[in-house]
């Protein structure tokens, strides 16, 4: 298997460090200025595990908010294949407490939407104060439910990407930049 880790490697890079590193402190301004303007100056971070991972710890240091409190909850719909399952299965949910808070979702990319519009769902069953949703990269060329993110770090054309948390397969998360797989 070719390392994709390989500086020389051949893979077509969509997003560099440098290009990830100006998103997530241009979407990180972005949050800091509704809390500020809205009064929110607690936040409680919802972590879309596994592939949110990278993202929310990168966007949590540069957020601008005095209290930030994290929690993680795992969403599952792909299995191996990288083609959307739209069978969408969520961990954890049931162990938060966020009854008033406010919330901010952190996800990796949305690409159906299913996944978003369940979590959402659930989450303001919870009964919260605010619910917002913040995604590294979105794909609206594959929408199949009506679902919009709030922040949004890039719109990507319908390609599959890994890298920064993504994977294909478990593989690849740890790559520092976003390219597309082959
Ligand atoms: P949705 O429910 O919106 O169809 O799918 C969302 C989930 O599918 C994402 O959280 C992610 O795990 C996975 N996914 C969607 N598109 C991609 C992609 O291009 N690459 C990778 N690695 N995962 C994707
Ligand atoms: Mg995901």
């Amino acid at each position: 298997m070719r390392d994709m880790k390989d500086k020389n490697s051949k893979n077509k890079i969509l997003f560099s460090e440098t290009d990830i590193k100006d998103i997530v402190c241009r979407v990180a301004d972005e949050i800091s200025q509704d809390c500020k303007s809205m009064g929110i100056n607690s936040l409680n971070v919802i972590c879309v595990l596994k592939g949110a991972f990278v993202f929310a710890a990168d966007l949590v240091r540069q957020l601008e908010i005095p209290n930030i409190n994290i929690e993680f909850i795992s969403a599952s719909s792909y299995g191996s294949s990288d083609v959307s399952s739209g069978n969408v299965k969520l961990g954890c949910i049931d162990n938060l407490s966020i009854f008033g808070e406010n919330i901010l979702i952190v996800e990796d990319i949305i690409d159906t939407g299913n996944t978003l519009k369940k979590l959402t769902e659930q989450i303001k069953s919870f009964e919260p104060n605010t619910v917002r949703v913040c995604a590294m990269f979105d794909k609206p060329d594959r929408r199949s439910v009506d679902f919009d993110a709030d922040y949004v770090g890039s719109v990507i054309p319908d390609e599959f990407i890994v890298g920064y948390g993504l994977d294909y397969a478990e593989m690849y998360r740890d790559l520092p930049y976003v390219t597309v797989l082959k």
